[in-house]
C-alpha cells in the first residue's frame, strides 16, 4: 500500500483516474484508490500572514474579491512547495504591498487551524516592525488596496476585519509571540 498527500476531498484518484473508496487505516477511515492500493490522506495547506505594524498602525489588504468587498486582511498566501514559511510571508508582502523585510526581523506570532468542508489550513503568522520593512507601500500592487490603518480602528471593526485577523494582530502587537 502506498500512502499520497491530498488537500482536498477527492473524486477520483491522482494516479489513475480510478473512483476512490475508502479504507480503514491508522484507526480512521481515508480515501483510498483499490486500483493502485493507495490511500490519500488528507492534510492542510499551509499560509503565511504577516502583521507589518507601528504604535499606531497596521497593514491591511483591501482584496478586490467581490464576494470579500469592504474587507480588510492581512497580507498574505499560499506556501508554494519549495519555500520556507518565512520566504513565503516575505514574496507575498512584496506582491501584495511593495514592501520587503528581512527574514531575520521576522517574529514568530501563531499558528491558526481554519477547516473548510473540503480542505483546511495552517495559517502561520509572523510580525514585523514597521521600522524594519523597506520599499515603497504600492498602493495597489497586484490589485490588492494595501494602506496602514490605525490599530483601534481595526480591532473594533468587526464587520470589515475577521475574529481570526484581530486575534493574530493583538498578539502581534503585545502577545507571547512578541516577546519571545
Ligand atoms: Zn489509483
Amino acid at each position: 500500500m502506498d500512502i499520497d498527500s491530498i488537500a482536498v476531498v477527492p473524486d477520483h484518484c491522482h494516479r489513475c483516474g480510478s473512483e476512490v473508496a475508502t479504507t480503514e487505516w491508522e484507526g480512521d477511515e481515508h480515501p483510498w484508490c483499490p486500483d493502485c492500493d493507495t490511500v490519500l490522506s488528507r492534510h492542510p495547506v499551509p499560509g503565511v500572514h504577516i502583521v507589518v505594524y507601528d504604535e499606531e498602525c497596521v497593514l491591511m489588504l483591501d482584496e478586490p474579491i467581490p464576494q470579500h468587498e469592504g474587507l480588510l486582511s492581512l497580507p498574505g498566501g499560499f506556501a508554494k512547495y519549495d519555500e520556507g514559511p518565512k520566504e513565503t510571508g516575505l514574496r507575498e508582502l512584496e506582491e501584495e504591498t511593495g514592501l520587503t523585510a528581512d527574514p531575520d526581523d521576522l517574529s514568530y506570532v501563531t499558528v491558526v487551524h481554519a477547516e473548510f468542508p473540503k480542505s483546511s489550513l495552517y495559517l502561520l503568522t509572523y510580525a514585523v516592525h514597521r521600522s524594519n520593512v523597506a520599499g515603497e507601500l504600492e498602493g495597489e500592487a497586484e490589485g490588492f488596496e494595501a494602506a496602514f490603518h490605525p490599530v483601534d480602528e481595526v480591532l473594533s471593526s468587526t464587520d470589515r476585519v475577521r475574529d481570526s485577523d484581530q486575534e493574530r494582530i493583538e498578539l502581534a502587537i503585545d502577545g507571547p509571540g512578541r516577546a519571545a
